[in-house]
């Protein structure tokens, strides 16, 4: 249904905007968030197939927090499995910033 896909698009951009502000160098603290937010959205994620699937990408692929490049790697990763589950084209993890960071707003 559109409200799944509108939710994603909103979620993604929060997603992957926040991983390219992510510090390079994380407080404790920074590193303890971002985990705890990470790991509500198998609990939380309002579409509930969703939300299941990525649990079990998750238990998989566990959240690198360590810094910036290592969690928006970590982050394209788990939306290219989504993708891929989708039937969608696999996007170029090397143009994370491009897209989320440094680019124009699209
Ligand atoms: P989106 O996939 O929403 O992507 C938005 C933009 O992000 C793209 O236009 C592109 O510029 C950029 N982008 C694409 N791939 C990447 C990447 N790998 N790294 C960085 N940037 C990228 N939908 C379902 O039908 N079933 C599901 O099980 C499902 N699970 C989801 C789980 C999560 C955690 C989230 C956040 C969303 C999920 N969705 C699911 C929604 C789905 O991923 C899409 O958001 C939705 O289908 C809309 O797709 P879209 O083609 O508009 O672009």
């Amino acid at each position: 249904p559109a409200d799944v896909e509108q939710l994603g698009r909103a979620t993604w951009t929060f997603l992957h905007t926040t991983a390219a502000y992510y510090p390079e160098r994380p407080t404790l603290n920074q590193r303890a968030n971002m985990l705890g937010l990470l790991n509500a959205l198998p609990s939380l994620y309002p579409c509930s197939h969703c939300a299941s699937h990525l649990a079990g990408n998750m238990k998989d692929h566990p959240p690198d927090v360590s810094g910036r490049v290592a969690l928006s790697r970590w982050l394209c990763e788990r939306h290219n499995d989504v993708n891929e589950r989708l039937g969608k084209d696999k996007f170029d993890c090397a143009k994370t910033d491009e897209r989320w960071k440094d680019g124009p707003n699209d």
